[in-house]
């Protein structure tokens, strides 16, 4: 693949995460045709229609009482572009997902990097584990945005003075931030999604509260958005126990 000339290549910066739905196969009534085989053998695939409210009620029950794997039988992947400390926070995430991500040994990197906006909260109060954050004052807003681009364009100078230089992507992405966007295809089923969206998520309904970054709760809340319009009876159930993985 070959590379942007240099002098195409124009910095930009952004505040926000994208989050796509890119393919799924994934409905309640995938939950009930996996939960019956247990009482009733081979199912057809249609189980929703058959009895709504008793379906509801059994997901209800498979949520509560933690019969968690009817919940792996559907899939949904996700494309998302969002900064690299999200990223390597997305990815401690082992279990029930499979990530493939651009890479940089094989492309120039985008110079398309992170900066909070005024609604994120700049100023951590408290200690670890028992912390708020609050907002920062109009000249901390400022002196982020200042110093961060400065920091950014910097970096990718270096980077592209590298490139320029000819020495390897591998080698020269050494010196870029964290904050540089980067995307990836992720996998999940409805229990790992909702195991990730229990840690990475505030929410009034959650038994056990948790305290996320706010940019990867970001990406974690539009992909609740997508999920919640395919398994909307799932969605509810997961709500309604407290938001714990069953
Ligand atoms: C608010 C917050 C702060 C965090 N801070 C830090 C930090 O400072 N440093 C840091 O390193 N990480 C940190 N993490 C990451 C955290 O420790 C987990 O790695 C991450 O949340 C993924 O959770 P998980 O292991 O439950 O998920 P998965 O890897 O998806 O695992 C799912 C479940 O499978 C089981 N499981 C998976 N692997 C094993 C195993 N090897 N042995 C036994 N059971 C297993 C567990 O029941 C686990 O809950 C933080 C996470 C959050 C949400």
């Amino acid at each position: 693949m070959s590379d942007t000339p240099a002098e195409n290549v124009k910095p930009s910066f952004r505040s926000d995460v994208t989050v796509e739905l890119v393919k799924h196969t994934a409905g309640d009534s995938d939950v009930l045709w996996a939960a019956r085989v247990s009482t009733a053998g081979e199912q057809s695939l249609d189980e929703l229609s058959k009895d709504p409210e008793r379906s509801k009620g059994l997901i209800n029950y498979l949520m509560r009482d933690r019969h968690g794997s009817p919940f792996e039988h559907n899939s949904m992947t996700f494309f998302i572009s969002a900064p690299i400390f999200v990223f390597r926070e997305f990815m401690r995430h082992r279990v029930g997902w499979s990530y493939n991500e651009e890479s940089g040994r094989y492309r120039r990197l985008e110079p398309v990097f992170y900066i909070p906006d005024e609604e994120r909260k700049l100023v951590q109060e408290g200690r670890p584990g028992k912390y708020v954050f609050v907002e920062g004052t109009q000249a901390q807003q400022e002196l982020t945005g200042r110093v961060m681009s400065d920091a950014y364009l910097h970096a990718y100078e270096a980077y592209q003075e590298m490139l320029d230089a000819g020495v390897a992507r591998e080698v020269a992405r050494s010196v870029l931030p964290v904050g540089l966007y980067s995307s990836m295809y992720a996998t999940c089923n409805a229990r790992s999604l909702m195991h990730f969206l229990g840690l990475r998520t505030q929410h009034h309904d959650a038994k056990v509260p948790s305290f996320p970054q706010r940019e990867i709760e970001m990406v974690g809340e539009k992909m609740e958005q997508h999920w919640a319009k395919l398994m909307p009876l799932t969605y509810a159930a997961f709500n309604a126990n407290g938001r714990m993985a069953p």
